[in-house]
């Protein structure tokens, strides 16, 4: 497996945007929803959309498994200031817990799982579908939240799958654990829901259109 670089390119794909559908939560479309968030008043909003400020923030309204769509911008910076893990890093946390990253992995190498599209510090992501600073990428992502039995005990994982401007970059990741720098992953009983954590990593990312959809499968009776 490759330590360093950036993953092999898809061909650079187009600008993928998508409004919400009508069973959807909306986190971030219009200025007043910064009201969404705990901690929205240390960011700020620009032009319509929200940029990182100090401290991360947490949605209000909490999800299990869901899908989630995020659209977001890294900051253009003058060549060569910033690199790696400086430039453009911020993060959304699935329940507030589990790092999706996002960071500029446009010409910007790093350690092989903190590229942008990374579950952070376990696997990168299949290819590299980032477009360049100042223009808009998109995340969807498709969530299945672990669940826990009642003594705290692992009853089964997270599953992970994430389209990058509409190019398939985790297909049904089986997440390890929480998502420190430090220590390997590992699980500790939670809620059943949790909020989506935007983090604050010192750089100036923005985000828009944000919104999430509770997912449950059909449920279906089979004939006798
Ligand atoms: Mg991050």
């Amino acid at each position: 497996m490759r330590s360093h670089g950036l993953n092999p390119r898809s061909s650079l794909p187009a600008a993928w945007t998508s409004a919400p559908p009508s069973d959807a939560v909306v986190l971030f479309r219009e200025p007043e929803d910064i009201d969404n968030w705990k901690n929205g008043q240390e960011w700020k909003v620009e032009d319509g959309n929200l940029v990182v400020g100090d401290g991360s923030i947490f949605s209000k309204e909490t999800f299990g498994d869901c899908q989630l769509h995020v659209e977001w911008s890294s900051p253009v910076e003058k060549q060569g200031r910033r690199k790696s893990q400086a430039l453009g890093n911020s993060g959304i946390f699935l329940m507030g817990i589990y790092e999706f990253q996002v960071l500029n992995s446009y010409q910007n190498p790093t350690y092989f799982d903190g590229q942008a599209g990374a579950i952070y510090k376990q696997v990168p992501p299949a290819v590299n579908a980032m477009r360049p600073p100042g223009q808009w990428n998109s995340y969807d992502i498709f969530w299945t939240a672990p669940r826990f039995d009642d003594d705290g005990e692992l009853l089964s994982p997270a599953y992970i799958t994430a389209l990058h401007n509409g190019v398939l970059i985790q297909n049904h990741f089986e997440v390890k654990g929480d998502t420190p720098y430090t220590r390997p992953p590992s699980y500790k009983a939670h809620a059943p829901r949790g909020p989506i954590k935007l983090q604050d990593h010192r750089s100036p990312v923005r985000f828009r259109n944000i919104w999430v959809r509770d997912y449950q499968s059909a449920q279906v009776k089979q004939p006798n």
